[in-house]
């Protein structure tokens, strides 16, 4: 796949302030002001954000590790439920992370080289971009994955969970609080907000069910390759799994 260079550092999680790309950088001398400056991301004329596993991607991250565990299969299925909306999400992740305790740190490069981008999405992000718009990504998914796929495909701004790892193995933990459909949808304002762009200029495109209270607070909620609960939620579904098709929604 055409993911390549691992570059760190714009992501957030839920207890770091949020960065992004594109921060006004200028000669400004003292390193103090210089910090502050590119804490504030540049304005955007609308805000499209994107769920990360089977909306971003193809692939389900956590299915990948689970796999280095040989526990693909039951974590498939756990995740499965989870995207219906049919148990708690961040018991049923807790759970399923539980799993991969005692897989190596190694996995995630072994998983990252697995991960097929999902149809349109460089022309989807692009057409976003030229119209002066930002894209970001919040994932119920991991940072240690998404810290090397989202700045490859040109996203500006992300929020995933962290796995907690020890002596280069998981332990079958999440650092910190979870990204739950809620701070989904907190992230979304947040990221609105930074950079000015009134919520009915935003977009939510999301296929779980973890993605609805998002795509309720967006200007428009598209579901995506989406489960039946989602479909039959959404402001609009896209049936082709086409990312692309999302540029004809988006403002001129
Ligand atoms: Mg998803």
């Amino acid at each position: 796949m055409a993911i390549l260079s691992p570059r760190r550092g714009r992501g957030t999680n839920a207890d770091k302030p949020t960065h992004a790309r594109g921060a006004r950088r200028r000669a400004l001398g003292a390193d103090a002001v210089r910090a502050r400056v590119e804490a504030v991301p540049d304005t955007a004329r609308f805000l499209v954000v994107l769920d990360a596993d089977s909306t971003l991607i193809r692939n389900e991250v956590i299915e990948l590790l689970a796999d280095e565990a040989g526990r693909g299969p039951e974590v498939a299925a756990a995740t499965e439920a989870a995207m219906r909306g049919e148990v708690d999400f961040a018991a049923s992740l807790r759970s399923r992370v539980h799993a991969l305790a005692g897989v190596s740190t190694d996995a995630f490069a072994r998983a990252i080289a697995r991960i097929e981008p999902t149809p349109g999405v460089r022309e989807l992000i692009s057409a976003v971009r030229e119209r002066g718009g930002a894209v970001g990504v919040v994932s119920g998914g991991f940072h240690e994955v998404l810290d090397v796929v989202a700045p490859d495909l040109g996203v500006d701004v992300w929020r995933a969970n962290r796995l907690v790892a020890a002596e280069g193995v998981l332990t079958g933990e999440v650092e910190g609080p979870i990204v739950d459909a809620t701070a989904k949808a907190e992230t979304l304002r947040a990221w609105a907000e930074e950079r000015g762009v009134p919520l009915h200029l935003t977009v939510a495109i999301g296929d779980g069910a973890n993605d609805l209270e998002m795509m309720a607070v967006a200007g428009l909620g598209l579901a995506f390759n989406a489960k039946p609960a989602v479909r039959e939620r959404a402001d609009l579904v896209v049936g082709p799994v086409d990312l692309a098709q999302v540029v004809a929604l988006l403002p001129r």
